[in-house]
Parts: C-alpha cells; structure tokens; sequence
C-alpha cells in the first residue's frame, strides 16, 4: 500500500472512535500543532486530538498494527525537537486535568495534562510543590516535564521523587505501578518483556567497569540517551521501567497518569545576587556550594551577557546595570522555618567566599516581593535573551552539565569556544549547583555557510563535553533531536547497545517516536531546521516557547496565539496558490478567532500581545472601510440608539414567540445570511430602560456635609442593554449602580455629552485605530471637564472600556472600574453581611489585566461567605461583540463553566457583555458585582455623637 492510503486508512479508521473534527489535516493547524519551542520542524501527515486514555490505547494500538509512527504532544514546549514529527501527531486535548490531593499534600496524583504551575497552586494550601521546577513549569505538563526528565532550579527531578505512574505501552497494556494487582498482572502478561529487562539489569549489573561509570555520570545531571541507571538502582524490574519511563521522551510509551511526592515549601527564604568579577571565580564559589554542603536550596549562574540582557527588568537591582565587563552573578536562595536558621544559612554562605573578590557587596533580601522578582528575572533569561536576537534568526540553547569540580575550567573552555565560532552575542547561564549550564546564542539558518558554522560548533562542544570532562550533552532539555546523533558518543558503545535494547523491547518496530533518542542520522540535529520570516515588529522577538497557550481563549477551538504567530510566518514564506488557500484558513482561524483580550502579553516572556498583531490584520483588512467607520463614529448617539431599538424588538419577538421559537427562527436567519445576522440567545438582553441624559443628576440620599462626588460613566453597553427577559433581577444596571453610589454616600455627576462617546474599544477591536483613538480622546476630554480636571474620581461601570480609557487617560483623572471603586471608597462606607450562598465569579480579562484580580476575589468574598472561581477559564470568549457574530469562539472558552459552577445560585462579573454569554453557558444569571454588593450591604450606622 501507498504511503498515503496508508495515512488514509488510518484517519478513516480513527474515525469510527474519534469524532471528525478532533482529527486534523489542514495546513494551517498541521503547521501550528506541528510546532514546538525546538528549532526544528515537521509537518505532520495528521493530528489526532486525544481525550482520554481508552482513546490513546486504542491509537497507538492502531498505529502499531499498522507499523505508523506516532508522536505524543502535551504542551510543546520542548526544546530539543521531541514533540514534532511528520507521521501522526497525538496530541492531548484540555481534558487531562484531574488531580488529587493526596496524604495533606505530600503526594499529589496527576493527570499527565495537568500543568505544573497549576499543581503548585493547588498544592499551594498545604505549603507544599512540586520537586521539579523547570522556567517552563508554568506551561509545562507534568507529563511532559516527566517524561523529558525536565528539572530546573531545583536538583530533583521526577525520576527521583515520583511515587507511581500509569502507564500505556505500545500494545494497550496499561501498568500502573502504584497498584499491586497492576503489577502482578503485569508480570503475568509481560513476562519475557520483565526477563528481557532482568537480563539487561543482569548485564549491566556483571560488568563493574561500565555499571561503575553509569553510577558515575549520574552524580551529575544528565538526560542524554535512556536512564541506564534504573537498572542499576532498583531491583524489581517493573520498577526498573517505571524509571526507565522517566526522561524517555515518548519513545517507551505514554505516560497517562504520575503521582509525585511533593515537596515543602519553607516559610522564610532569602535570595542575593553574588556578582563576582569573572566566570571561573563565581564557579569557585558554586564549587565551594556544592562540595561542601553549604545551606543554599538554589545557585544559578548568570554570566556578563546574560546580566546585561536582563538589567532592564523588573526587580533588577540598579547595580546590575553598572557591573565590570566579564563580572559573573551568582543567584543564591537560603531557606528555613525559623528566623535564626535563615541567619545563620547565610552567615555561612558568606563565610564561604569570604576570600573570594566580590564586585558588589553582598546584599540578601528576605521580602517575598524582592526575592520573588530576583527568581522571575532568572527565569526569563533565555526570553529575554532571545528578545534581543537579530531578526529571522532563532534563539538556540544548549543544556550541558559538568562534573561539579571540573566547571571553572569547563566553563572558561565553553566560553572561548562561542568566541571562537564567531557567537559573541552567546551568553552562559544555569543551574550552577549541579554544573548544569545553558548556553543561548543566536543563529540563522538561511544559509549553508550558516548551517555549517553551527555543524562545526556543535562538534566541538561535544568534543569538549565529553572527551575532555566526561559531562552531560543534555542536562535537562531531553535529547531530541539535538542530541541523539551524539548519545553514542557519550556513553560509549557498551552502554549505547543497552540502549537500542531498552528501545526494542518497548518498541520493537520503532515507530515510537522514531529518530528522537535513537538515531542512524548523524546529520540529523541540522536537518529540518524551522525557518523564521520576519513579519512584524508586533511579534518578531517571540520564541514559540508557548507560555502563552493556556491564557487564551481559542486555544481549544482554533489557534492559540503562538500559533497565530508561527502561520503569519508561514505566510510570509509561500506564494501562489499555497498563499491563497492558507490565508483563507488564517482569516478565519487567526484573525476571526481572536477575542483581542491580550491576556497572551500576560504571561509572554517578551511581552508580545498578539491582539495587537490581529487587530493590525483586522485594521489591514478594513482600510476599505475606512468611511463607513467614520460615519459611526461620528455618529455614535444614533447608532447607540438604534441598536437599543434593535434590542428591544429582538426582545418583543422573544415575548411572543417565547425562547424556543424565536432560537429556531435566529438560528435560521443567521443560516440564511451567511452569518450576517448575529447570533442570538434567550439570555440577550432587553433595552436598556431609558436614555441617560445630563439632566439626571442625582442628589445623594446622604443629606450630610460630607458629601461625596463621583463622575459615573456608564458605558455604551450599559446605556444600551437592559437585563436579559426572565432574569430574576430586572432592575438595570446604570439604575443599581445608581442606587449603590448613593447608599455609599455618593453625589452622582453624569458626564455632558455622554450619549455620543464611548472609550473606543468597539472601534480598536476591529482595528479601525483612527476611529477608536479619537472616541478615547473625546471621552477623556469629556471626563476631565465633568471631573473638575480630575479632582473627583470617575466611576465607570464596565472593566473593558476602564482599560481602554486607561491607554489614553489624562494623568489627572482618577478613573476606576467597578471593583477597583468600591474597593477603594466603599469598604469602608458600607456595613456588608456576606450572602450564605454559593456564587461564581468570572473576572474579567480587562480586570485581569489591570491586576485587579486580588481585589475582586477581596470583594466578593466580603459579600459571599461560598466563591466559586472556575478553573482554566481565562477571558470568556464573548470580546464584545464576537459572542454574537463569533458565538463558537465564546461556546469554547466556557466549555467547562456549567459543571464548574454546578450549585451556584448566580454568577457575577463587571461587564455587561460578557455576562450574557457567561448567563448562556452556565445555566445561571450572570450580572455585574454591583448587584451582589447592593444585597449584602446597608450604610454604616453613624457614630452616636
Ligand atoms: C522558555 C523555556 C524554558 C524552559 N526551561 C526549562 C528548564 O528550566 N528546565 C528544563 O528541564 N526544561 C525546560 N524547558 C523545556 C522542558 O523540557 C519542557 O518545557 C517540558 O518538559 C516539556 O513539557 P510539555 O508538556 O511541553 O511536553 P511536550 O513538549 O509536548 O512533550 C515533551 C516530550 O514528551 C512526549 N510526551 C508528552 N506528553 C507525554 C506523555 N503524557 N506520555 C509520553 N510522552 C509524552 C513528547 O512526545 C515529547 O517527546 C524549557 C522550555 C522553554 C520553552
Ligand atoms: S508570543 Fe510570547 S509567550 Fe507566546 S510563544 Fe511567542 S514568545 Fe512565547
Ligand atoms: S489576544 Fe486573547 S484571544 Fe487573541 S491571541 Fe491573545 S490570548 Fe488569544
């Protein structure tokens, strides 16, 4: 059979089990799924989204009988080139999520999808983590982080701290090593597999000079080829896979399941910069760490370059800026449980290098705030420095370690060796403690010239790796295939025969993975290189590291925004039909798909907001319009009108034909035109009661002195959309903040000219930029004669439009949304009895963004004794007018609200629009915090005089 009737019949056969659109062939998402952080890259023939583990059982069995290579992908952000491949690519759906606590948190059992950051927050409570802690752990699942043995600032990794794990091997078999019967049954049935182990162990266990030296390599950090010590270090031969399993970089099988035994997490710590004049002193001082026990949990080196890429950041301290060429930085963390211990772990950590030269005095800070900036600003080193990169060139690291006592002449030897190559720009950093370094250079690939100097580079550090200090090709980052043409050449052929054994008993026909671990092509870690176009200065710097996947809300059902990136690269490399057909599928999926909530930039190392990217392409796309936008914008009062009459006749249709009816008939119309008609649902909203105009003016019920003013700006949205027919409460909006602001105290101003301003942001998502800047700037216009040039605050009612108006604010005015205000005038003003009853809190993207999330979660908990806050949900999808003409977008972000707040009575949010998506997909009225806050609170009663 053809190659590709071969693939055929394997996506037909998929089929009968995996519903159609969970098996993906188009270019476009090919290409973005097809993607990871690695600089490599391939195209897979098909994708096949994988939901739970009775699905990946039945496909791998499928792709076994059919001898079809598969590749496992979780997040993607590997950076060796392990998760691509171009056979079929398993790639896990957001369902792999369940976890228990286990034994007060000193276990916690894990789907393999679940995110390392998420686990620490959940682990959180207990004062409890995760031992392995990769910069990547907040994107990273702990499936991924297992199986590539990924390890971080901390020197365990999983294969020393994992309890038990659930296996899937090629042929269905699933093992679950934390169960006896598992165990037993698996003995029974894998019986020359475990003899065929036992012999290897046997083996290896009968020649004392190699078991000798794998003891030896593995006293330091070391991911290069199969854990050979496993069969050195246990003795039950299940156990001995289990470990096995661990770094095997889906080449062994899948892992479904781990169970990790957690670690503690000390209350005092304190960090210090440690900046010594050069590489082979601060390696001294980390030699001096490590060999004689010193108290740090942490040493990461981070050399000249390296500080100079991220003098810049957040929490640097300002001597960084000004340290001698050459000076070399060691990042120490001391912890304890007591005070006096945390003192006296750093008086011996200064003993230490007292005889050593320091460039700056020592100085450690035990402020959370500070320390916690010290170690986000070492974990986004390799970002920072690949920001910084030469256009169309990609940000390479490598992941070395040496034996501990060897590392100031190793490290002298690495750095020449980039100075030799012509990688000036190259800088050294890493996990010092266990002689584990990174080095990052950039590299362009568009030439053979290129090619080759890199080619020629790579070879000597191996050499000098290897043949000179017997250290580590890969440390933690996995071999790949980046590494797997020198696994060989590390451990010798003895030890590499033990290898290509390891993989035949697992998987005899190699279709695991193939190339990655195990390779005949030497040339492979320069073959299929990614290109990298330049397309825009939005999003030139970014790395595809991926970070940014789990904020957003298209991530399940079209692209995320790294994904969004790497296409508008790939468009930028095809022409002719190619062009045309793959911009077809971008419009869509890149452009149409994007809710624009910039919730990416929140997590981006570099920053990137691919909103901004989209609205650009939004904004190119429209130029033709550029009139009709004019007109509404110059027209604002009349389209605001006759959008309030169209909601009010949606809603007299919707009383006389009642909701099922009237869905029926929307539903069709929408069909009919294309989908040009929005999208409607019984929970839209009604009219907004009445117009507000600058004679409405209220005076506060409070008659005292000390009356309050506020400059309430309620936004078009509010001024337009009443409470949804049906909904329990029917009183509007700007009417119930009203009534709030004068419970408070409040002497309420209304803007003049409000009906015809907005803050813009209808006109910015569209990328009509002329259009949205100059509403911005009457508002703000506007706002600052009602406020008295900022002299009493504005309130506005809606988060959305606060952000937009805070791009363009006047320094004088003090603008607020609805949270921010009542936590900042109200609490105090206010008397609140918090309601006995279980809500769901949605916050917004907006709010998100302006770091208010602390503050919401502080309010409704003042008004609700029982919060619930859905988990994964990032921006809800709705982006303000998408939910109508984009309704599957909002359908996906909130896939999983109605089970999540199962039990709630209502749920609570601070904009409008939002609110009707969130009412439609959870089964609960959702309405603005203000509604909650008026419930549970009466003025305070006034002192007795
Ligand atoms: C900016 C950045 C910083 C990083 N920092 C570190 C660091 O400090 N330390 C470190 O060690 N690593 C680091 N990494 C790399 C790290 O190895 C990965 O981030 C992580 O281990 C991969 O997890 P993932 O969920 O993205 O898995 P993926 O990349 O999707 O997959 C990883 C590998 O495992 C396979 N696979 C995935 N899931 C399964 C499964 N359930 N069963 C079997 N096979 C599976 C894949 O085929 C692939 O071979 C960093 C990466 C980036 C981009
Ligand atoms: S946009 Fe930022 S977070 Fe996302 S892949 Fe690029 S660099 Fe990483
Ligand atoms: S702006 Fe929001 S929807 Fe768009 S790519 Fe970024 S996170 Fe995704």
């Amino acid at each position: 059979m053809q190659e590709q009737d071969k693939y055929q019949e394997f996506i037909g056969r998929a089929a009968e089990f995996i519903p159609h659109k969970r098996i993906i062939t188009d270019y476009l998402r090919t290409l973005a799924y097809g993607t990871d952080a690695s600089f490599y890259r391939l195209l897979p023939k098909v994708i096949v989204q994988v939901a739970n583990e009775a699905e990946m059982i039945r496909l791998m069995g499928l792709a076994s009988e059919m001898t079809l290579p598969i590749t496992f992908r979780a997040s993607g952000t590997s950076l060796s080139g392990q998760s691509i491949t171009d056979s079929i690519l398993l790639s896990l759906t957001p369902d792999w999520k369940d976890y228990e606590i286990l034994e007060d948190g000193k276990k916690i059992r894990m789907q393999s999808g679940v995110l390392g950051g998420d686990a620490n927050r959940y682990l959180e409570p207990m004062q409890r983590q995760l031992a392995p802690m990769p910069a990547s752990i907040d994107a990273a699942t702990v499936g991924g982080i297992a199986i590539n043995n990924a390890a971080g600032m901390n020197s365990m990794d999983t294969y020393g701290v994992m309890d038990s794990a659930r296996f899937v091997f090629l042929d269905g078999t699933v093992l679950d090593t934390g169960s006896e019967e598992s165990r037993s049954a698996f003995r029974r049935s894998h019986a020359t597999m475990i003899s065929e182990i036992e012999s290897l162990s046997q083996l290896l266990r009968s020649n004392v000079e190699l078991s000798k030296r794998i003891l030896r390599k593995y006293e330091v950090k070391n991911t290069t080829g199969y854990g050979l010590r496993s069969l050195l270090e246990w003795d039950d031969p299940i156990d001995m896979i289990a470990r096995l399993m661990i770094g095997s970089e889906g080449t062994l099988g899948f892992i479904s399941e781990i169970t990790h035994n957690t670690i503690r997490k000390y209350p005092l710590k304190a960090s210090a910069f440690l900046v010594f004049p050069d590489i082979r002193t601060a390696s001294i001082a980390v030699t001096r760490f490590k060999l004689n026990k010193t108290p740090v949990s942490a040493a990461e080196m981070i050399d000249y370059f390296a500080l100079k890429a991220v003098q810049h950041m957040d929490g640097v301290p300002s001597y960084i800026a000004g340290v001698p060429e050459g000076a070399t930085a060691i990042l120490v963390q001391a912890e304890a449980d007591e005070q006096s211990v945390l003192e006296s772990n750093i008086a011996t950590i200064l003993t230490e290098i007292e005889d050593l030269e320091l460039v700056v005095a020592a100085s450690f800070t035990d402020k959370p705030e500070e320390y916690q900036a010290y170690w986000n600003i070492r974990k986004g080193i390799f970002p920072a420095v690949g920001a910084t990169r030469p256009k169309g060139t990609t940000a390479l690291i490598e992941d070395v370690a040496f034996p501990i006592e060897t590392l100031a002449d190793a490290l002298v030897d690495l750095q020449q060796l980039m100075q030799k190559h012509g990688y000036d720009d190259g800088v050294i950093y890493g996990h010092a403690l266990d002689g584990n370094l990174h080095f990052i250079f950039s590299q362009g690939f568009g030439s053979p010239e290129e090619v080759d100097r890199y080619e020629r580079f790579i070879d000597e550090v191996c050499d000098v790796v290897v043949d000179k200090y017997d250290g580590s090709l890969k440390a933690e980052h996995g071999t790949g295939r980046n590494m797997a043409p020198f696994v060989r050449k590390e451990w010798g052929e003895e030890a590499y025969a033990v290898m290509l054994e390891i993989k035949r008993i697992f998987d005899p026909h190699g279709i695991l993975n193939p190339d990655v671990m195990i390779t005949r092509d030497p040339k492979l870690h320069i073959s299929n290189l990614k290109p990298m176009a330049a397309v825009s200065d939005i999003v030139d710097q970014c790395i595809e590291c991926g970070f940014c996947e789990r904020m957003c809300p298209s991530r399940n059902l079209t692209l995320s925004p790294r994904q969004r990136i790497i296409g508008k690269r790939e468009l930028a490399l095809l022409d002719g039909e190619n062009q045309q057909t793959f911009a077809d599928e971008y419009d869509y999926m890149a452009i149409d798909t994007c809710a624009g909530c910039g919730l990416c930039s929140t997590v981006c190392p570099v920053g990137i907001n691919t909103g901004d990217l989209v609205r650009q392409l939004r904004h190119d796309r429209h130029a033709s319009r550029e009139g009709m936008s004019e007109w509404i914008a110059n027209h604002f009062g009349t389209v605001t009108t006759a959008a309030k009459a169209a909601f009010g006749m949606a809603d007299i249709s919707h009383g006389i034909l009642g909701s099922k009816a009237m869905g029926a008939v929307t539903r069709t119309a929408r069909k009919l035109s294309g989908k040009k008609i929005g999208y409607w649902s019984p929970e839209m909203p009604t009219a907004a009661p009445k117009l507000i105009t600058t004679d409405r003016n209220v005076t506060a019920q409070d008659s005292s002195d000390n009356k309050l003013k506020v400059v309430y700006l309620p936004s078009c949205a509010s001024r337009t959309m009443g409470p949804a027919r049906g909904a329990d409460e029917q009183t509007s909006l700007v009417d119930k903040t009203e009534a709030l602001l004068k419970k408070a105290g409040f002497e309420i101003i209304y803007p003049a000219g409000l009906k015809e301003q907005c803050c813009g942001m209808p006109f910015k998502s569209k990328g009509m930029f002329n259009q949205a800047d100059a509403k911005a700037a009457e508002t703000v216009q506007m706002l600052l004669e009602a406020s008295n040039n900022g002299e009493i605050p504005v309130y506005c009612d809606t988060s959305p439009c606060t952000m937009q108006l805070k791009d363009h604010l006047d320094p004088r005015i003090k603008l607020f949304e609805p949270v921010d205000f009542i936590h900042t005038y109200m609490m105090d003003k206010l008397e609140f009895t918090p309601v006995d009853e279980k809500v769901a809190l949605h916050i917004t993207c907006s709010a998100r963004k302006m770091g208010l999330d602390k503050k919401v979660v502080e309010v409704m908990r003042a008004c609700s004794t029982d919060v619930v806050i859905p988990d994964q949900i990032t921006c809800c999808g709705f982006a303000g007018d998408k939910g109508f003409t984009t309704p599957e977008l909002n359908e996906s972000a909130l896939s999983s609200l109605a089970y999540q707040v199962e039990g709630c009575n209502s749920g609570y949010s601070t904009s409008r629009t939002c609110e009707i998506g969130l009412s439609h997909h959870s089964g609960i009225d959702y309405q603005s915090i203000v509604y909650l806050v008026d419930q549970c609170t009466r003025q305070k009663a006034k002192p007795s005089a």
